[in-house]
C-alpha cells in the first residue's frame, strides 16, 4: 500500500459527495485545497536568523550587505557578492581564470575528484574556489583575491594557491597594494600534499612582496580555519577581520578533547583574537571599504 502521509481526521464530515471522505483524505489532498495565492510563496522568502532568531526577510537582508538588519549577524558570502560590495562599480578586472585542477591522487571519496569539481563548477558557475584580478576601491587602484567558500568549502587546493600567488606576483610588479579575503576550511584533501605546498608557495610570495614594500591587507571571514589560517590569512600587514568570524587551525571541538579542558567563551572568534593581538581590528562589513580605502593612504603606497 502507498503511503500518502498522516491522515487528516478533523476536517469535513464526509457528507458532501464532491469531497473524499474524511478517513481517506491526506496532508497531500489539504494542501491542494489551499488557495493558489498561499501555495505561490517562494520557499526562502523569509528567513530566520540563526544569531537573534527574528524572522527578517531575505530581499531586505541581501540589500543590507547580507547583514541581520535587526542583530548585525554577517552571513557568508561567496566571492563573486564580496568582490561586487568591494570593488567600485564595473571596475574589477578578473585574471587567471583559465587554471584547472589536475587529480594526480585519481583520488575518490562518495565522488572521483574530477567529478566533483565539475559539479561544484555547475552549481557555481565559477571555475575555483578563488577569484582575484585588479579593481579599484573607492578610487584606490588595487589588486584583490577572495577565497569562495561557496566552492568546495573555499578549501586551498592547487589552483587556489596558485591563484593567490599569482595575484602576489602581480601586485609586487605593478606595485599595488594586495587584499586577500580569507573564508575557507582549510587545505584540499582531495589533493593532499600538493594543496600542503600551496601554504609554503604563498607565504614565499608573500615575503618577495614585502621585501619590495607592499602592503597587504588580509582580511578574515567567517569562517578561516586550517591551512589558510597557518599561512597567507596571517601574514598581513594588517589584518582586519569581520565580527563574531570563526578564525583559528583546528576547530574548538578539537582542541578541547585534546587538551581536556574547558574553552574560555568566545574562543577563535574575531573579537577574542583582537584581544589577544592576533587581529588588528574588527570591522563591519558596511565599513570594509572605507577602511581598505584608509589604510591604502595611510600606507603611502
Ligand atoms: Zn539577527
Amino acid at each position: 500500500m502507498q503511503d500518502n502521509g498522516p491522515v487528516a481526521q478533523t476536517v469535513g464530515t464526509g457528507k458532501d459527495d464532491s469531497m473524499p471522505p474524511t478517513a481517506t483524505r491526506t496532508w497531500a489532498d489539504l494542501k491542494q485545497d489551499q488557495p493558489a495565492s498561499r501555495r505561490s510563496i517562494p520557499e526562502g522568502l523569509w528567513l530566520r536568523c540563526p544569531s537573534c532568531a527574528q524572522m527578517i526577510y531575505r530581499r531586505q537582508m541581501e540589500s543590507n550587505q547580507h547583514v541581520c538588519p535587526e542583530c548585525n549577524h554577517h552571513y557568508r558570502i561567496g566571492a563573486a557578492e564580496r568582490i561586487r560590495q568591494l570593488a567600485d562599480t564595473d571596475t574589477f578586472v578578473p585574471m587567471f581564470t583559465n587554471l584547472r585542477a589536475k587529480d594526480p591522487l585519481s583520488f575518490t571519496d562518495l565522488k572521483a575528484y574530477p567529478d566533483r569539481l565539475r559539479a561544484e563548477q555547475i552549481k557555481t558557475g565559477q571555475n575555483e574556489g578563488c577569484q582575484a584580478g585588479e579593481l579599484f576601491i573607492k578610487g584606490r587602484a588595487a589588486v584583490a583575491a577572495c577565497l569562495d567558500l561557496t566552492f568546495m568549502m573555499g578549501s586551498m587546493g592547487s589552483v587556489v594557491g596558485e591563484t593567490l600567488t599569482r595575484a602576489i606576483e602581480h601586485a609586487t610588479q605593478k606595485s599595488l597594494p594586495l587584499v586577500i579575503v580569507s573564508c575557507s576550511g582549510g587545505a584540499r584533501m582531495q589533493e593532499a600534499g600538493l594543496s600542503l605546498m600551496q601554504m609554503a608557495k604563498t607565504s614565499a610570495a608573500l615575503a618577495r612582496f614585502d621585501d619590495k614594500g607592499g602592503l597587504f591587507i588580509s582580511v578574515l571571514t567567517d569562517p578561516t580555519t586550517g591551512g589558510v589560517t597557518a599561512s597567507f590569512a596571517m601574514l598581513g600587514d594588517v589584518i582586519l577581520a569581520e565580527p563574531q568570524a570563526l578564525i583559528g587551525f583546528a576547530g574548538p571541538r578539537v582542541i578541547q578533547q585534546t587538551i581536556r579542558q574547558e574553552l574560555p567563551e568566545g574562543f577563535q572568534r574575531s573579537e577574542f583574537l583582537l584581544k589577544k593581538g592576533m587581529v588588528d581590528r574588527v570591522v563591519h562589513r558596511h565599513q570594509l571599504r572605507s577602511e581598505i580605502a584608509r589604510l591604502i593612504d595611510y600606507s603611502g603606497v
